[in-house]
């Protein structure tokens, strides 16, 4: 079933309704005219229809294969996929030009991104994580690291992995056992195992950068004691020619659910050669870069691994033919009816396109953020999108990947038995995406870093400014072009800032009631951001119809808008009120009682 990348939804978002063009004088947004955004996204729907996406159903029955000397394969093709993006200059999109890159807005490498996500996830993570590795050396590297490195893993020559977990160390990294031992010359050695390595091991870069979370012997225990370390898996010499092999090797590859075109990896370090990035101790601070990083890739494979899905559903149902409508025979020439004659199979394609919708428009909002808050010239503009980006993280990461399992799971519903059978690609889409909720922060910690981090954070200064701009877009709008939208969006908010208030007057002196609560709030704060974006998106919709302009696409836009408003904001009602339901019943059971 062939994988079509969103190119229409994102000329309609960059041009419509964010109108990137706008931005014209900030930093990257210079070089990206309209001409050459829309070549960017017409070649990366071709280069990830046609090169990735075939690749991804073969991958992922093959998976990754682990020698006896410890390298790894990939599956079939993915070498020479991956050769091909980077000398396409793919991973460059949006690197810093001063290493290489191409110095195009994040935005436009967002777009990209779902689409090479959504040809095939376990593909993307190989470029994903080096993106990871950029930010967290960008921000912790010394210069001479930086200018070492940095446009190696730029162009993808090299790639770049993160190191947390440990057997006994997931969530709570503060329990991490890595230690780094400081050598004479000012390196450190790296010894622990690390485990679920994504993209550990590899056959197509010449050099793979781990970064690893290790304790300095001494150091303080718990978080505060952590720091973190480049270990690279051949040391390079100072031009780049990667020389003598590091103390560090892929011990196992982890028999997984799914992603199993990425290997997973137990790495083991023994005295491996490190270099140290930011200070001593403080290695979270850095690892933060790549994790927030991380955490946007993920919410993004969330949208993009349920946008494939749903591309999936549609052709299915197309032409599966299946019992008549109820109103009368749709092609009573044929034995039965499509599907698509069904409600309920018209339910399940259009909340899904709804959601999709909403979330794309979302994510290409918070990553224009990501560029005003690096490039914006005016001070207030940087620091009040830098805000935005802190608060809407964990929102972006836990509300577009349960949102994505939902799409995937009514896309394979929409398929019947044949979703379930390895035959169509349904049943795949359900296993890559599942591990979404799972990695970089389960959704659950997610929600606990927004209700307990994010919201108190600065004074609350991130979301009220959040909720003045909604309130202030509502002022504005509600007598406007499309007013049903944007009653949806005064009254989803509303519920939100009842629910905010709620957290305020109990979750300081019942913290069980407030974190018992937080993944319900998490929802509704999605709804709301959703709703945002469908209104802005209905209200520029509308106005290209009235303006004339008689292309289909608008039309549809505002009845997918419609389904939005009638079947997915009716959700923030029920999340209301079971976050209003503390945490007493769940503490109700003695543990015995399990
Ligand atoms: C395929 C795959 C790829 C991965 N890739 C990488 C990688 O590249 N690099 C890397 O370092 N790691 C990687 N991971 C690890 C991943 O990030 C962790 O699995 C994840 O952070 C959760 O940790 P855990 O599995 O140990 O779960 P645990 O921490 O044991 O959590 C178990 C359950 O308890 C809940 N829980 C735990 N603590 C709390 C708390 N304080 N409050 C509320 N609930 C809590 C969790 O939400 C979860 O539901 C990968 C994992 C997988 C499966």
């Amino acid at each position: 079933m062939p994988y079509k990348a969103p190119v229409r939804d994102y000329q309609f978002l960059f041009n419509d309704v964010f109108k990137i063009e706008q931005y014209s004088n900030l930093k990257g947004f210079e070089e990206a005219s309209p001409d050459l955004i829309a070549a960017i996204l017409e070649e990366g729907a071709r280069f990830t229809e046609e090169v990735v996406a075939p690749l991804n159903g073969p991958g992922d029955k093959e998976g990754c294969v682990l020698h006896p000397d410890h390298t790894v394969t990939a599956p079939k093709g993915y070498k020479e996929a991956y050769q091909q993006m980077v000398e396409a200059g793919w991973p460059a999109l949006g690197g810093d030009p001063k290493y290489g890159g191409q110095g195009l807005p994040h935005v436009v490498s967002t777009a990209y991104s779902e689409m090479l996500t959504g040809a095939s996830s376990a593909f993307a993570m190989y470029p994903g994580l080096t993106d990871g590795a950029v930010a967290a050396l960008t921000a912790g590297g010394t210069d001479e690291l930086r200018d070492l490195y940095l446009p190696k893993l730029i162009s993808g020559e090299w790639s770049g992995t993160m190191n947390l977990t440990e057997p006994h160390c997931g969530t709570d990294l503060g329990l991490l056992r890595s230690k780094a031992v400081p050598d004479a010359d000012g390196t450190y050695k790296i010894t622990g195992q690390k485990i679920w390595i994504s993209a550990g091991e590899h056959d197509f870069t010449s050099n793979i950068c781990h970064l690893v979370l290790a304790r300095i012997e001494g150091g303080p225990a718990g978080v505060k004691g952590i720091s973190l370390f480049l270990v690279p898996k051949f040391i390079p010499d100072v031009d780049g020619n990667t020389g003598e092999r590091n103390s560090l090797q892929c011990a196992g590859l982890e028999h997984k659910m799914g992603i199993h075109g990425n290997s997973t990896c137990v790495m083991v370090y023994e005295d491996a050669k490190g270099w140290l990035l930011g200070n001593a101790h403080e290695g979270l601070k850095i690892m933060f870069y790549m994790m927030n990083n991380a955490r946007l890739g993920v919410g993004l494979q969330g949208l993009a691994i349920g946008h494939a899905s749903h591309v999936a559903a549609v052709e299915f149902a197309k032409d599966r033919l299946q019992g008549r409508a109820l109103t009368g025979p749709k092609s009573p020439d044929k034995p039965a009816d499509s599907i698509l004659v069904h409600p309920d199979v018209r339910r399940m394609l259009l909340e899904s396109r709804a959601l999709l919708e909403g979330g794309r428009a979302f994510l290409t909002w918070v990553s224009l953020q990501a560029d005003l808050a690096k490039g914006s010239e005016d001070e207030a503009t940087r620091e009040k999108a830098s805000d935005y980006m802190g608060l809407l993280t964990p929102v972006i990461k836990a509300f577009l990947t349960e949102k994505g399992l939902k799409v995937t799971q009514d896309s394979m519903q929409v398929h019947g038995g044949s979703g379930f059978t390895e035959h169509f690609p349904a049943s795949q889409y359900m296993r890559d995406i599942r591990i979404t909720l799972i990695y970089e922060g389960t959704n659950g910690v997610q929600a606990l870093d927004l209700v307990g981090r994010k919201l108190p954070s600065k004074g609350g200064r991130s979301v009220m400014t959040f909720f003045g701009e909604i309130d202030a877009y509502v002022a504005e709008h509600e007598a406007g072009k499309v007013p049903a939208f944007v009653k949806g969006l005064k009254e989803t908010k509303a519920k939100l800032m009842d629910g905010t208030m709620w957290l305020m007057q109990n979750g300081m002196g019942n913290p069980d009631a407030a974190a018992a609560g937080s993944l319900d709030y998490l929802h509704i704060f999605g709804l709301t951001s959703l709703a945002y974006m469908w209104a802005m998106m209905a209200e520029q919709a509308q106005a290209a119809i009235d303006a004339g302009s008689t292309d289909p696409y608008y039309a549809t836009k505002l009845k997918v808008g419609r389904v939005f408003l009638d079947r997915i904001l009716p959700e923030a009602d029920a999340h209301l009120q079971r976050m209003k339901a503390g945490a007493e019943d769940l503490f109700a059971l003695e543990d015995e009682e399990f």
